[in-house]
């Protein structure tokens, strides 16, 4: 029940120096950092940690998006922590994105828009799909000693 996911502030959610708003609805609703770093990724690790969508049409777009500046990488740990942070993030298109997610309330770009321009999705943050990827990702992104085991007041007040 208790899970670890992986978020990933992107270049564009850090250049618009959103990390702060978004890191706080995180812990708003009692989910807790266990490791946190800003790392400038290249194109090979890029590939790596996107290499289910290396064929697709969008690939180039968000392999440059990816590497043009710093991203914040956050390992969240909560109930349900993998499907609970997709929730809040909100689907992959910002225009389909619900009011109250992070990309419907932060972007409001469509996949025409995107595609016309060549470009990939500026949706401004990633998060782990499933439990499987979640545990993919958390290692590639993150040594066992950047992880670290803590009460929060939540851990407290709603989970023991
Ligand atoms: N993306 C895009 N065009 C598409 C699909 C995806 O630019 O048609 C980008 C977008 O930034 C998205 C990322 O590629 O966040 C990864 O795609 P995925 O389908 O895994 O979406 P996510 O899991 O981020 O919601
Ligand atoms: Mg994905």
């Amino acid at each position: 029940m208790i899970e670890q996911t992986l978020v990933v502030i992107k270049p564009d959610g850090v250049q618009r120096c959103l990390a702060g708003r978004i890191i706080q609805r995180l812990e708003d609703v009692g989910l807790k950092i266990v490791g946190m770093k800003m790392v400038w990724v290249n194109k090979e690790f890029t590939r790596q940690h996107y290499k289910e969508h290396l064929e697709k049409h969008f690939y180039p777009g968000l392999e440059a998006l990816l590497t043009v500046g710093p991203v914040i990488a956050i390992v969240i740990e909560g109930v349900n922590a993998i499907a609970q942070v997709r929730k809040m993030v909100g689907s992959t298109e910002p225009k389909s994105a619900a009011p109250g997610t992070i990309r419907g309330d932060f972007s409001h770009v469509t996949y025409e828009f995107a595609d016309k321009k060549g470009v990939t999705l500026k949706n401004l943050i990633h998060a782990s799909d499933s439990d499987k990827n979640a545990k993919i990702e958390i290692k590639l992104w993150f040594k066992k000693d950047e992880l670290h085991a803590y009460k929060t007041v939540h851990d407290m007040h709603t989970i023991e």
